[in-house]
């Protein structure tokens, strides 16, 4: 446990006790260590007898993540609630307000106390309370040590929910912020929750053939940049809407990494036009030391961790292509 946590710990809690409704969201393009987390403190919160609501956000959840409580996640966005129902806002896993919605601009009513939860180093603190601390490898790792501090109980519920969100964002324990500490965790989670293999399973196992056409448009459009230091993969909207693509099964952050596994290829983009001229970008490097793809997302409005991040433009796909390459060469001297 940080010192930042720790510390953290009793005021966050004090806003808990104090609070009679309680928001909770996923961020768009919800990953399990969103949905994990959000999850996990919707149980924690319950079990301290507090009215929880958690909306889904932008996005829907892919029916591949079978965690527990799912089902009780609403089916809305930010822009789609009335905030002046919550006098508390627990965002998690959200390194700006744009990850709470990208929507709408998100607005903060006056009667709503915000905390903010969160592992990005580019998270610049848009809450009351902010416990951020980039030393953390998930999210859900940093609910584990809260709810400890809080000497709330981790019951199976809350602890596969977390397990699935330090699973993802450590990579299955390969990313170079994977520790000692995150395997005791585990091991106590996987103690809680012995099922955890079924559930990854089925997280990674339940593609269906459209996802795989996607697939497939995007590892045949790839381009190399600067001598492979970026390779691009993009998908349009119109390639999207001919192959009746699911947008809720693009999963970008495949394509990112299995490019960036290509010895050769250090920054692999996956460039997906979700909607017309809107252009989602997927950042994977191989070596984060060297090509922190954060500073790139950052430099062109997203956010994201070294060896993962994202930014979404508001462009045509040949502009935001454009911009991208542009940025990469400013940004690591090339
Ligand atoms: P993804 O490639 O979508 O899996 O995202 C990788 C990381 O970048 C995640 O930690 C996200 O929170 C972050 N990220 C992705 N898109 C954005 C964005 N538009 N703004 C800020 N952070 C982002
Ligand atoms: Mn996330
Ligand atoms: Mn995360």
């Amino acid at each position: 446990m940080t010192e930042i946590v720790k510390k953290s710990a009793p005021i966050i809690l004090e806003e808990i006790n104090k609070a009679k409704s309680i928001l909770l969201h996923c961020h768009p393009s919800p990953d399990p260590d969103s949905v994990g987390s959000a999850l996990a403190m919707k149980f924690a919160l319950e079990s301290l007898g507090k009215k929880v609501t958690l909306i889904q956000g932008d996005n829907e959840i892919p029916k591949a993540f079978e965690f527990p409580g799912v089902e009780t996640i609403v089916k809305k966005s930010y822009g789609e609630i009335n905030t002046a129902d919550y006098d508390l806002f627990i965002s998690q896993d959200a390194s700006s307000k744009g990850m709470i919605s990208f929507l709408k601009e998100v607005i903060f009513p006056e009667n709503m106390k915000v905390i903010v939860i969160d592992h990005h180093a580019s998270n610049v603190g848009y809450g009351h309370i902010n416990c951020i601390d980039a030393s953390y490898p998930a999210t859900a790792q940093m609910i584990f040590d809260l709810l400890k501090e809080m000497n709330i109980k981790i019951t199976h519920d809350i602890a596969l929910n977390l397990f699935m969100g330090i699973y993802t964002d450590t990579g299955g324990f390969q990313y170079g912020n994977t520790d000692y500490k995150t395997f005791d965790i585990v091991s106590e989670l996987t103690e809680l929750a012995p099922e955890f293999a079924k559930t990854i399973f089925t997280m990674n196992n339940s593609k269906s053939k459209s996802a795989l056409i996607f697939d497939g448009l995007a590892i045949s459009s790839i381009t190399e940049y600067y001598n492979g230091i970026l390779v691009i993969a993009s998908v349009n909207f119109d390639q999207i809407t001919k192959n009746n693509i699911n947008k809720e099964e693009i999963y970008s952050s495949n394509i990112s990494n299995e490019i960036k596994s290509v010895e050769g290829y250090y920054i692999g983009a996956c460039m997906i036009e979700t909607e017309q001229n809107i252009v989602k970008v997927s950042f994977r490097t191989r070596d984060e030391n060297k090509y922190d793809v954060s500073r790139l997302a950052v430099a062109l409005g997203g956010g994201g961790h070294k060896a993962a991040a994202g930014v979404r433009l508001n462009m045509t796909m040949n502009e935001a292509i454009n911009k991208v390459v542009e940025t990469t060469k400013i940004i690591y001297n090339l």
